[in-house]
């Protein structure tokens, strides 16, 4: 049949796709159209951007208008190697045509090697996989808590984790129920006990918060979605130092900040506080997949038996491809060392603008935040969207910029001087 142009409005949704395939009417839709059915048929539990992204080419996309931008946004560290990275989609392809989904009733070859390359990626004994940050954390928190029981000695259901005010863990029951902002909790209780918040970057306060119930300490090693904030030098060590006096388990997220995206493979290395649990995602399932797992000593790994922790589609084979290629790739290029030289680039790119619209710059490598100046909020993404620059706000007006780990210093340098153009705009309108 010979595709019109424009689709008969008056056809149900089924019969089009039915009739002229999904790939001819996805190019179909217009930006307005877009939007309007989104709000119409999804939740409102996001607001995005103005904008319909219809492709994407290693660290640009294109709008529905035919507008390119430079995506900073890059699916909150996701997106490791930018938009489809030929070498993971090689792997991906060749994958689809021999297995994908099995379950974990069964080995696969895929599973066991993955595993194997993911402990030696993370130097660690073993690891247990998931499929997204939120299943991670969670995963973590569990075997912290029957580690604590089997091992430690707490009585049962006494078991207590220390988090930080300012978190972001994920958007499960448990994890927003110890979240601090009100936004992410209200009207979702009751919620569960066991979380004691402390000030991030307060080594005394986490101190003082320690008792012979602690399982763990649960951290992130900078708080991206909290707005890029980087804890006092020395706090990381810290926190392992008081770990291991206390017997009580290092946790750290690393979902956003691992996988090279702060300058070394983790942003523990920062200070060599070395984790007994490190929570993985995002970047892991190489911008294509979501792919999480948990990795941790054999000796808290090991509280998990048979039917006590699980995932349909955790460890699937296609995702331990993916994250296999993920892994060679990472481990192949020097990304952390080249993400640290970029990330100080960017950084002093920015501090160089001195800009009045800026309050702060800070970051680690490759995951940078731009803090502006109250009031200015609105006005500022629509001039970086004017000026292809594609990025959103994180908590406290702070703007995150999370290029490829690909990039180079000239796209960079593009990035800074299209951040002065827009902050140029912003204050020219405001004054
Ligand atoms: N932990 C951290 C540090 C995160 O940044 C996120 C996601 N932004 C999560 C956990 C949750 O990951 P997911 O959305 O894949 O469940």
């Amino acid at each position: 049949m010979a595709l019109p142009n424009n689709l008969p409005e008056d056809t149900d949704l089924l019969a089009q796709l039915r009739n002229f395939g999904v790939e001819h009417v996805i190019e179909k839709m217009t930006h307005e159209e877009c939007v309007e059915t989104t709000l119409r048929y999804g939740t409102h539990n996001y607001h995005p951007i103005d904008v319909t992204i219809t492709a994407g080419h290693g660290p640009y996309v294109t709008d529905a208008h035919g507008k390119s931008y430079i995506d900073c946004v890059g699916c909150y560290s996701a997106l490791c190697f930018g938009h489809l990275p030929t070498k993971i989609l090689d792997v991906m392809a060749a994958q689809s045509k021999r297995l994908i989904l099995t379950s974990r009733a069964v080995y696969t070859r895929e599973l066991a090697l993955y595993l194997r390359a993911l402990c030696e990626f993370t130097d660690t004994d073993m690891a247990c996989p998931m499929n997204t940050g939120t299943e991670a954390v969670e995963t973590a928190i569990k075997l912290a808590r029957r580690w604590s029981y089997s091992v430690k000695g707490v009585e049962a259901d006494k078991a207590e984790i220390i988090v930080a005010a300012e978190n972001f863990h994920g958007r499960s029951t448990t994890i927003v129920g110890f979240s601090s902002e009100e936004n992410y909790k209200a009207g979702f209780g009751p919620f569960a006990a066991g979380f004691i918040t402390v000030p991030f970057g307060d080594i005394n306060a986490a101190k003082a918060a320690i008792t012979p119930n602690t399982a763990a300490i649960l951290m992130e090693p900078i708080q991206a979605e909290g707005g890029i904030l980087i804890p006092p030098d020395g706090y990381m060590a810290g926190l392992r130092e008081l770990c291991t006096k206390n017997n009580v388990f290092l946790i750290w997220d690393e979902v956003q900040t691992g996988f090279c995206r702060t300058g070394y493979r983790f942003a523990w290395q920062y200070e060599d506080a070395e984790p007994d649990l490190m929570c993985l995602g995002k970047a892991l399932g190489g911008g294509v997949f979501p792919v999480a797992a948990v990795v941790g000593r054999e000796e808290v790994m090991a509280v998990f038996t048979p039917g006590s922790h699980g995932s349909t589609f955790g460890g699937n084979p296609l995702s331990c491809a993916v994250a296999m290629e993920t892994l060679a790739e990472m481990s192949a290029a020097d990304y952390d060392v080249r993400c640290r030289k970029l990330g100080a680039f960017f950084l002093q790119g920015l501090k160089d603008l001195d800009h009045k619209v800026v309050r702060e710059v800070r970051g680690r490598g490759l995951l940078i935040g731009l803090e502006i100046q109250p009031g200015y909020d609105e006005q500022t993404t629509n001039a970086f969207l004017k000026t292809g620059i594609l990025t959103k706000e994180t908590r406290h007006r702070t703007f995150r910029f999370a290029p490829p780990l690909s990039s180079d210093e000239a796209l960079i340098g593009e990035i800074v001087r299209r951040i002065k153009l827009a902050l140029d705009e912003v204050a020219a309108s405001a004054s």
